[in-house]
């Protein structure tokens, strides 16, 4: 940043991070400490969605008071949205976020791989890396289970890890820090337990990371960032696991599943949607088990909120 960090420069502004929103006031993240901040009037003018967790501002000091008004929104370089980045601008999740870390447990609760598959096909819809946490492997871990050996042949990273024993957290310590990263998945997998353990003083609520808030076009997805220490942050973002993927346009959904994007080149209609149209490549190769038919079962189940299926 050339921006001054210095807050009493006169022409200088401050900057900081959105760590998060409520009833108009932003709390921002800033190297004097965390900063509760309005937004100034030519912005709020625009829209007030403009500005949203994970953005970086500039600050204007409020004279002879305590806090701040937001004056500028630095240019982000990504963001988690509900649609993929064909309309961005709108209805951001989590500004500048750089991974997606999707976290499940092998038992209790039992994994629900459409929630996996959801979370992992909105990271890649938003050009997002994501990588895959397996937590609760409390014992050492044998021959993995087929539906995660099938997520390894499709090229998506995993960790097993365990907060309770300690298990490769330094590994997922590693890929947190210095990054922004969005942390789903189901309740109860131990995404508060894991946070807890790699941030020191965070003292979660276990149980209270990601709760459920309601399930598809409606559902909100509010978000929160923890500055993670040694740089970065971690988002908390509550509902997103269950967020309906109803703006993602039928046809970009494949983007979403790494197999169906690279069969699909073979379909003989660019706008096949891999159901059961002629020529479809996609079918072919889960009839000739080359594609995993529980993730193809879980791409028609996305397929179906997106409007595309009849
Ligand atoms: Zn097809």
């Amino acid at each position: 940043m050339s921006s001054s960090t210095d807050p009493s420069a006169p022409s200088g502004h401050l900057t900081g991070r959105v760590l998060r929103v409520s009833g108009g006031v932003y709390e921002v993240d800033t190297p004097h400490g965390v900063v509760a901040c309005s937004l100034r009037g030519r912005i709020k003018q625009k829209d007030d969605r403009i500005v949203s967790v994970g953005d970086l501002v500039e600050l204007d000091p409020v004279e002879g008071e305590q806090g701040a008004r937001i004056a500028r929104v630095l240019p982000r370089h990504g963001a988690l949205t509900r649609h993929g980045v064909s309309r961005r601008r709108e209805q951001v999740i989590v500004a500048n976020v750089d991974q997606v870390a999707v976290v499940a447990a092998l038992a209790s609760p039992d994994p629900d791989w459409l929630m996996i598959d959801r979370l992992l096909a909105l990271a890649d819809l938003n050009e997002l890396d994501r990588f895959l946490v397996v937590n609760k492997i409390d014992e050492e871990p044998g021959a993995l289970p087929a539906p995660l050996e099938t997520y390894v042949r499709i090229g998506y990273d995993l960790l097993l890890t365990s907060a309770a024993v300690g298990r490769a957290l330094g590994e997922l310590e590693e890929r947190l820090r210095g990054r922004i990263t969005v942390l789903s998945g189901q309740s109860g997998v131990g995404k508060s337990s894991l946070l807890n353990a790699l941030i020191p003083g965070l003292d979660l609520r276990v149980g209270a990371v990601g709760e459920r808030q309601g399930r598809g076009r409606h559902t909100t997805v509010a978000s929160a960032l923890y500055p993670y220490p040694g740089g970065g942050y971690v988002a908390d973002t509550p509902g997103l696991q269950t967020l309906a993927l109803w703006e993602v346009a039928p046809v970009d959904l494949s983007i979403g599943f790494p197999e169906i994007l690279a069969a699909r080149e073979g379909c003989r209609f660019n706008d096949c949607l891999h159901r059961s149209e002629p020529g479809c490549a996609v079918t072919a190769a889960v009839e000739a088990g080359d594609i995993s038919r529980r993730r193809y079962e879980s791409y028609l189940g996305l397929l179906e909120e997106t409007g595309g299926s009849r």
